[in-house]
């Protein structure tokens, strides 16, 4: 076996999960990626190209196994190797971008990251990047290679696009030699452990560690590891994992199921009031609190849910890296009390950029007056605030939509909580709240079943993936996603009013 800085990288996070990768990986497999971790990984390689772009006329080593290509390039003194391979007997690296220093003789090596975190900001991340680095100058000194600088390329979080996209703007260039220097010996000592542990044919032995980790920490073998859960652990009690003295104090007294935990059991209000839910089997409902809460509407009641996706690189004047791309709406109206509901909807697929176009429509379609329902105000917020910005002339409309927002999730949400259902779990999600109130209502039927998938087919439709027919199909599943995420929140608020 040789270990790769990604088998490494996932070891150090967590042993048991890379030695599953390594040797069952029909087990690490099993769950397929999301659309949204597939999203991750095309973004990481689309940076990664465009980042060659700042090294232009470089060799690329096609083989993710052809160390002894590389080997030639450079002997070749070829000015620029992008994805060279090196390996030894124990280790494998492939790097991002080599590009000769011939003042000093030597390559200087760049890691390209598609995130825009820094070490002032990113805390885990940034280390991370160092440890990254760390492994593939370990893996160049066992084989004699000298190395000159070792740099980070990440994206500027601050570079807002104009025209043509400035490369040497987009990126950011940090030489984190020094800083990765200090982790060699370190990052060599776990290199050494790890291989140890990877390579033994027998399966670690022992508890499974995030037995002691809330249920967001466990990962995607977890099912594997920790087949003897119970179906509602004591993980999913929310916010468990940030005690952990309380989670430890349950599972050390061989408490599993969320039913088993002890009234006397010291919890949060929110965790006591999921626990009791769950043993109960019965709601929990502060009718006071949903007539004050309901009170204020106004009608015309207009339920409006937007659907965006976060480029990496900027696609259009005024937006920077990461920002949203707001490209479609749903809106369910009610006029009054007696009034029929009514459905307006809006999807951009065209070339260009979709804020005009969804903001006219906007415009046109909501309702002058009355409140504006949303499900977690502090997203359709933002984006109608970025639309404000790069668009003076709406600047004044997107403000008078935010004064309107009510947020239907309130009454479902922390310590604001007015409606519990055991079947929500603790969660405020609208994925867990619709089928628990509204049983006749499911996502589970639709082509796309959440804003991740949806993300990535707008993505895919604008890139010119599908052809024509394709196309109008998935436009069609992106207005019945959208569509049911605003006809979800008018049978929430019914729920609620008829409580
Ligand atoms: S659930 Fe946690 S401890 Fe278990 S294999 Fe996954 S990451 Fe490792």
């Amino acid at each position: 076996m040789k270990l790769s800085k990604t088998n490494f990288l996932i070891c150090l996070d967590c042993a048991k999960n890379a030695w599953l990768k390594i040797h069952r990986p029909e087990v690490y497999k099993q769950k397929a990626l999301s659309s949204f971790e597939q999203n991750i990984i095309d973004t990481g390689n689309q940076i990664d190209e465009l980042a060659r772009g700042l090294f232009p006329g470089g060799v690329l080593v096609e083989s993710r196994d052809d160390a002894e290509y590389t080997k030639k390039l450079m002997e070749n003194r070829t000015p620029v190797i992008y994805q060279p391979v090196f390996a030894t007997e124990r280790y494998y690296a492939v790097a991002d971008i080599f590009v000769f220093n011939p003042e000093k003789n030597v390559y200087d090596l760049y890691e390209v990251k598609s995130s825009t975190s820094t070490e002032e900001n990113g805390g885990r991340k940034a280390e991370d990047y160092l440890i990254d680095m760390a492994f593939q100058k370990n893996v160049l000194n066992d084989l004699g290679v000298e190395v000159g600088t070792l740099n980070l390329i990440r994206l500027n979080k601050e570079y807002v696009r104009r025209g043509e996209l400035d490369l040497k703007k987009l990126f950011l260039i940090e030489n984190l030699t020094d800083k990765v220097n200090e982790k060699l010996e370190d990052v060599k000592n776990k290199m050494e452990g790890a291989y140890e542990l990877l390579s033994n044919e027998n399966e670690p032995k022992g508890h499974c560690d995030c037995i002691l980790k809330g249920k967001n920490s466990h990962c995607t073998t977890s099912w594997y590891s920790n087949s003897d859960l119970p179906e509602y652990s004591v993980h999913e009690i929310s916010r468990i994992g940030t005690s952990k003295k309380k989670l430890a104090e349950l599972v050390d007294s061989g408490i599993f199921s969320i039913k088993d935990v002890p009234e006397d059991f010291k919890l949060s209000d929110n965790q006591r009031r999921q626990v009791d839910t769950a043993q109960s089997g019965k709601e929990y409902i502060d009718k006071k609190g949903i007539v004050e809460f309901l009170q204020n509407w106004k009608y015309p009641l207009s339920f409006l849910d937007y659907e965006t996706y976060p480029s990496a690189v900027p696609r259009y004047d005024g937006y920077k890296p990461y920002q949203q791309i707001t490209f479609q709406f749903s809106l369910h109206v009610i006029d009054s009390h007696e009034s029929e509901l009514e459905h307006f909807d809006f999807i951009y697929t065209g070339s260009g950029c979709p804020d005009e176009h969804f903001t006219k429509a906007l415009e046109v379609h909501l309702p002058k007056k009355g409140s504006v329902v949303v499900w977690n105000q502090s997203f359709e917020k933002s984006r109608n605030e970025e639309i404000g910005q790069r668009l003076l002339e709406y600047h004044d409309f997107m403000q008078k939509v935010n004064d309107r927002i009510v947020d239907l999730m309130i009454p479902f949400y922390g310590k604001t909580t007015m409606y519990d259902h055991p079947a929500f779990k603790g969660s405020a999600s609208i994925k867990y709240v619709l089928p628990a109130l509204v049983p006749h209502l499911s996502y589970k039927n639709l082509y796309i079943q959440e804003g991740g998938t949806a993300s990535d087919t707008w993505n895919r439709i604008v890139s010119g993936e599908y052809s024509e027919e394709d196309k109008n199909v998935k436009i069609q599943a992106l207005k019945d996603y959208c569509h049911l995420d605003t006809l979800a929140m008018v049978e929430i608020w019914k729920v609620l009013k008829s409580v």
